[in-house]
């Protein structure tokens, strides 16, 4: 089905018509939109989405020059121009709605300076999309970006630029702006009052406020057209019929507790995303040739029990017994907790679903990782659940006088674990996907006036491509085998830890990467660094994931942070991966 899902924003214009109302969304460079129309004629008919995308892959397209000729295009910030007035009127009023027109003197005298040392460095005028910023946050950004090398810098730019594009063709269309991601932003916001703490989000699996945030959860779902119910292990599930009842189903789904002093958005980000797609197919009455269920896990943090993902598991039928007997610090069983919840310990099997009966998973998440600002990108598709390795690694030497022996006759193990910690970094270098870590190191006995007998150090190596985890755990072993005996000293390993990766199916993967494309973003494919429900419903049918871009990367922290442009990209991501999905490429 092709819902009509735009208002023809464009359709009383010609092309000249056209010119004249969008040549000013990139600054003094109505080149771009000609281009654009030029490549799409069918852009006189098109809505906001569609013309940013085309004028965005114009400029992209532009080559370097006139790229820079539209960077240059644009006027400094609470610059000389702004103070005489010459500023394009967009300009003057998104630089005033920033509050640039009100920089205190020595403010203003810093913007002098940056703008000049910018400008020395790149070549071009600094340029940020201030929407939604004040002049401390561009101050901040400024600072930052001035030391950015000029290429990076040059994308970053770009991406303002194209940004402020969009911003401004909301403005000329007079479209609501990011609507859905506007709508879930403001859930988010209340969702999180859902806590243990009046000024802090910590809500743990099968508390009261736990089950105060499933009612809730359970009263969006069914405002968006779901019946909604708690299942035997205490997830919440909302289910939306397709174009008959009793369709088998995609499911959407997150977890909604959290850790203590949590962000808003991990696990819970995916959960109300899903509810917002559903909401939006609902509003227009749309219904799809499956069913959809939007699942809220209960327990990926793992926090209360010392178990974790028994939700997920659950649903894939993978439920251990054990975990019924597990006691919390107050000595509060897990089963008995269940069962206050709303739960039913006796029946945890009826929450597990037939194979037959679910499609596919598919769990929006945020990064929680800083890839997807490094590249100016919205939203990213996840093509695994990285596997990981542990090991400790104990290095012995001979232990002696800090004063007495020459360098040349010590066995120093410290300055050989230093040795073996920098080619364990030398290996994560590398790979492609693969990440190693020492997170920590001792010397023994660790006296100021001793020559180290003794190191222990740990090493955490993750990636989503297990053989090459394995590679590289192999070569790391190697060598330290080699500095060790360059230096005459021993090395033991122990390998505490060792779990697969985790896998997106590759056809969810395409189908993710398409819908990310069509909703105008280059289809970045990236693996999880941390666990996901994803990992314990891969045993029940194809999985997938899409990052939402968080920023600096902070997660597990009230500092988590994204933009209300991001969350709508990835409901309007999620809306049309939903509407193309096609259950049979999945099995090819
Ligand atoms: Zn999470």
């Amino acid at each position: 089905m092709s819902p009509d899902n735009s208002k023809n924003l464009a359709h009383d214009l010609d092309a000249d018509g056209f010119i004249a109302r969008f040549g000013g969304v990139f600054e003094h460079s109505p080149c771009i939109a000609e281009a654009a129309l030029a490549a799409n004629p069918g852009l006189l008919h098109a809505d906001v989405g569609a013309l940013h995308a085309a004028m965005t892959a114009a400029l992209r397209a532009a080559g370097h020059e006139r790229q820079m000729a539209v960077l240059r295009a644009h006027p400094d910030l609470a610059g000389k121009l702004a103070l005489a007035g010459e500023l394009t009127a967009d300009s003057s009023a998104e630089q005033a709605g920033a509050g640039l027109d009100r920089c205190t003197p020595e403010e203003f005298t810093r913007f002098q300076e940056l703008n000049d040392r910018y400008q020395t460095k790149f070549g071009f005028p600094f340029i940020i999309a201030v929407r939604g910023l004040d002049r401390h946050d561009i101050l901040r950004a400024f600072e930052k970006r001035v030391g950015n090398t000029p290429e990076r810098e040059f994308q970053t730019a770009l991406g303002q630029v194209e940004r402020i594009a969009l911003l401004r063709l909301y403005q000329i269309t007079g479209q609501p702006q990011h609507a859905l991601g506007q709508t879930l932003m403001n859930r988010l916001e209340e969702f999180s009052k859902f806590s243990a703490e009046p000024d802090a989000l910590t809500r743990l699996f099968l508390t009261a406020e736990h089950r105060a945030a499933a009612d809730q959860l359970m009263a969006w779902m069914d405002d968006a057209g779901m019946t909604s119910r708690i299942d035997a292990a205490g997830n919440v599930v909302g289910r939306y019929e397709g174009d008959r009842p009793g369709l088998p189903a995609l499911l959407i789904g997150s977890h909604i507790d959290t850790v203590r002093n949590a962000g808003k958005y991990d696990g819970n980000f995916g959960v109300l995303a899903g509810v917002a797609a559903v909401a939006e197919l609902n509003r227009r009455a749309e219904r799809l040739p499956f069913a959809i269920e939007v699942v809220g896990f209960g327990d990926e943090e793992g926090v209360r029990f010392p178990v974790t993902l028994t939700g997920s598991r659950a649903i894939a039928g993978t439920f251990g017994a054990a975990a019924l007997a597990a006691v919390d610090t107050d000595g509060i069983g897990y089963a008995e907790a269940l069962r206050v919840f709303g739960g039913d310990p006796d029946a945890i099997a009826t929450a597990a679903r037939r194979p037959g009966e679910i499609l596919a998973y598919v769990e929006a998440h945020i990064e929680q990782g800083p890839v997807l600002e490094a590249e100016n990108l919205g939203v990213g598709v996840v093509t695994g659940i990285n596997g990981a390795s542990r090991f400790t690694v104990r290095v012995g030497g001979t232990a002696n006088h800090a004063g007495t022996v020459p360098m040349k006759l010590r066995r120093d193990a410290l300055a050989g674990a230093a040795e073996m910690v920098l080619a364990v970094e030398r290996r994560g270098l590398e790979g492609t996907d693969l990440v190693a870590t020492v997170g920590r190191i001792e010397a023994l006995p660790g006296a100021v006036n001793v020559i180290p007998g003794g190191a222990v150090f740990t090493i955490d190596l993750r990636s989503p491509d297990d053989a090459a985890r394995n590679a590289a755990s192999a070569a790391i072993m190697g060598d330290l085998e080699a500095v060790a005996g360059r230096r005459g000293l021993t090395v033991a390993v122990e390998q505490t830890h060792d779990a697969p990766a985790t896998l997106c199916a590759p056809g969810l993967i395409a189908q993710l990467a398409e819908a990310v494309s069509r909703c105008g973003v280059k289809p970045r494919q990236l693996p999880s660094g941390a666990g996901h429900d994803a990992m314990a419903v891969a045993a029940l049918c194809p999985v997938g994931m899409l990052f939402t871009r968080c920023r600096n990367g902070i997660s597990h922290n009230p500092a988590e942070s994204i933009t209300v442009e991001d969350a709508d990209l990835s409901v309007r991501v999620l809306l049309d991966f939903l509407r193309h999905f096609d259950a049979a490429a999945l099995t090819h």
